[in-house]
């Protein structure tokens, strides 16, 4: 079967592809989105957003997702259920391989892979994962109702996860590493005046314990000064940050230490012309909704005028 030509390639789901594709659209670059393996991206797992400009209310966030999805379809994107699961960016067209069997020649890419969470890389975390250890709580919280869970983390994600547990689990460890939050002071007051949040400062978990059927049944800790201490929960949420998946692509491109894509200056171009990075992959400083919009919009306008100087 020969490969499928496309123009404008947009890898990823989130608001940065998104945001990408109305662009391209509109520019009439027929772009083709592929989704990867959360449609939609982080913020489908989130629930209120408040500071996405535009909703006074806030919107939830799958409902968000959805209404990007809609508007970049509006403009004829080609929007596709699919994992990229390799890149070769040594030539244009670009050849990508969708789910291991589809060949695809891309003119350009836009890569918009986001983040994916981060794990303590504990033992018994692994022995624990999805029978009450979860990176999710919005996915997840519901499964503890009414009943006692840790979140591990101090910045916004950790906070936010800790409000939302708190509305529906009857009490919540939040398990802090060092005497400080990092969230953002709003996210923090609300932490703190949650009546059923206890913050444990400067705590490491040592091990998730669970019962012998499987499930978690309680975390050790361990304070900064040595002593332990043993917690009784049934759900351990980690909210420790994310790491960019850039992995596919860091042999052509230039990333840095931690895996964040690299960009040229103020502008969406990686080290291989034709090739852009927008959002979350691209942008370990601010990591937000409407950044990675906005630099979605940045990849398309930059992979537009390469279209048009390189036809
Ligand atoms: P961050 O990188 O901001 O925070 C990670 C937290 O996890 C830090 O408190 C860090 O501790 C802690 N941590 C890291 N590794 C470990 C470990 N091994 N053991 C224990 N604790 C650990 O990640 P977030 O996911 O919270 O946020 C990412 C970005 O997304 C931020 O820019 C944030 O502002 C944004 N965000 C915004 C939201 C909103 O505006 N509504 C909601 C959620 C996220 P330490 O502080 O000691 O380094």
């Amino acid at each position: 079967m020969s490969a499928e030509k496309v123009k404008c390639l947009i890898i990823g789901s989130g608001p940065a592809g998104y945001t990408a594709a109305i662009y391209a659209s509109r520019a009439n670059l027929q772009p083709v989105l592929y989704e990867g393996i959360q449609p939609g991206g982080q913020l489908t797992t989130t629930t209120e957003i408040d500071n996405f400009p535009g909703y006074p209310k806030g919107i939830d966030g799958q409902e968000m997702m959805n209404e990007l999805k809609e508007q970049s379809m509006r403009f004829g994107t080609d929007v596709r259920f699919g994992l990229v699961t390799s890149a070769d960016l040594s030539e244009r067209p670009f050849k990508i391989v969708v789910d291991e069997e589809k060949e695809i020649l891309a003119d350009t890419i836009i890569i918009a892979t986001g983040a994916t969470a981060k794990y303590l890389g504990l033992e018994s975390e692994e022995k624990y994962k999805g029978q009450g250890v979860s990176a999710c709580a919005t996915c997840d919280g519901f499964f503890y109702k009414g009943k006692d869970v840790a979140v591990v983390g101090g910045g916004d994600t950790a906070c936010e996860e800790a409000s939302y547990l708190a509305g529906l689990c009857n009490k919540v460890y939040l398990i802090v590493r060092r005497d400080v939050l990092r969230a953002s002071k709003a996210m923090q007051d609300r932490v703190k005046a949650t009546p059923n949040i206890e913050i444990l400062w400067q705590h490491n978990t040592k091990e998730i314990t669970g019962t012998p059927m499987g499930g978690v049944n309680g975390a050790i800790l361990v304070h900064k000064n040595g002593t332990e201490k043993k917690i009784d929960i049934h759900g351990y949420f980690v909210a420790i940050g994310h790491h960019p998946n850039s992995e596919l692509f860091s042999k052509w491109i230039e990333v840095n230490e931690e895996g964040y894509i690299i960009t040229e200056g103020k502008s969406s171009k990686t080290k291989v012309p034709g090739v852009f990075a927008a959002g979350d992959v691209q942008d370990p400083h601010y990591r937000q909704a409407v950044t990675a919009a906005g630099s979605g919009c940045m990849a398309a306008i930059d992979a537009e005028r390469f279209l048009s100087e390189n036809k």
